[in-house]
């Protein structure tokens, strides 16, 4: 007997529709997970304004990726969970088979299997996150607080990949919840962050947690104005881009000091290409790298992180809504009247 659920479907452009569709049993090595809690995230206001994603969603297809709940039903040969358990998970799964895989780098798999549909109430979790990237939630964290674990296990990848040496200074371009992220991991060990951005409530946000200094780009062009900021007008040992425009990529070329490295963390839009100074580059020995993504590995260190109390979820949320709101909530999204995230309740 197939159940009944609400779910979000998204049909095209700036169309999303909530309605009740069919779901069936769990299969085997499947899960039916009852949503409890879901965030936004950019890239759904993104699949929201484009009516796709390239490498995920065609519609009509039910959305959204970052979610917890408790198990509602368990498929046949599922070991470690029952009905009723409270849980998180990753939004995919790697194959532990390519070439990436076997040299332990995950985020890179060729066959990566991706979940969506977290903004429904009941939704299927595929055999493979149920074998690798699903965890049981403790019971200090609430479902949306864990739902947080996604998107800080790609901040955490991404700061893994940097080579951090003591006294570096770290300027973070992006002061959406991913580049508060960063800037919180970043004061954990220990770095000097200052952070770049437009949205003001993201820098003010900034400024509460810890940030050395904030630039807003409001007041002017940001190569510029971090490069008045960075010790000794050096420019910054670590760059890290939380944007992926080729005018944020230019500043964070442009004020990266010698031997100092720039991460390219945001997601770019197909076709997108900055200028590089390559001359500078050679001489300055600077690293230029892209992160994305995240790991099983870095999906357990996000949720040990929120569990211990390291990270708060709440200081990337700004309020809650329920899931028949959503397609006004994207549309706010779309233009940045809401730059955080936002708890989407079924
Ligand atoms: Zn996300
Ligand atoms: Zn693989």
């Amino acid at each position: 007997m197939a159940r009944k659920t609400m779910a979000a479907v998204l049909h095209g452009r700036e169309d999303v529709r909530i309605e009740e569709i069919a779901v069936d049993e769990p299969g085997p090595g499947e899960v039916l997970l009852r949503i409890e809690a879901a965030l936004t995230c950019g890239t759904d206001a993104k699949v929201f304004r484009r009516g796709y994603h390239a490498r995920m969603i065609v519609p009509p297809a039910v959305f959204g990726h970052e979610a917890a709940g408790v198990i509602e039903a368990a498929g046949e040969g599922v070991v470690g969970f029952a009905p009723g358990d409270p849980v998180v998970m990753a939004n995919s799964a790697p194959c532990g088979f390519c070439e990436y895989c076997q040299t332990g780098r995950a985020s890179l798999c060729e066959d990566l299997l991706f979940w969506n549909g977290a903004y429904a109430e009941l939704t299927i979790i595929p055999e493979r996150i149920v074998q690798k990237n699903l965890l049981h939630r403790p019971p200090n964290v609430q479902a949306h607080e864990a739902a947080l674990i996604e998107p800080l296990a790609c901040a955490i990848h991404g700061l893994d990949e940097c080579v951090i040496r003591k006294g570096d200074s770290v300027a973070v371009i992006g002061a959406g919840p991913l580049g508060l992220m960063l800037l919180v991991l970043a004061r954990k060990q220990g770095l000097s962050v200052v952070v770049a951005g437009r949205s003001l409530d993201g820098l003010e946000r900034a400024k509460a947690l810890g940030a050395h200094e904030v630039v807003s780009k409001r007041h002017g062009d940001l190569g510029s104005q971090l490069r008045a900021i960075s010790p000794g007008r050096q420019g910054f040992s670590l760059v890290i881009e939380a944007i992926g425009t080729s005018e944020t990529i230019e500043a964070a070329l442009s004020v990266v000091r010698k031997g100092g490295q720039i991460n390219l963390f945001g997601g770019s839009a197909a076709g997108t290409t900055a200028s590089l100074d390559v001359e500078r580059a050679h001489y300055q020995e600077n690293r230029l790298f892209g992160t994305f993504h995240h790991t099983p590995e870095t999906i357990r260190r996000a949720l040990e992180l929120v569990a211990a109390g390291a990270v708060n979820p709440n200081e990337f949320i700004e309020g809650e809504e329920p899931l028949r709101a959503l397609p006004r909530v994207l549309k706010e999204m779309t233009q940045r009247k809401r730059k955080m995230k936002t708890i989407i309740r079924p």
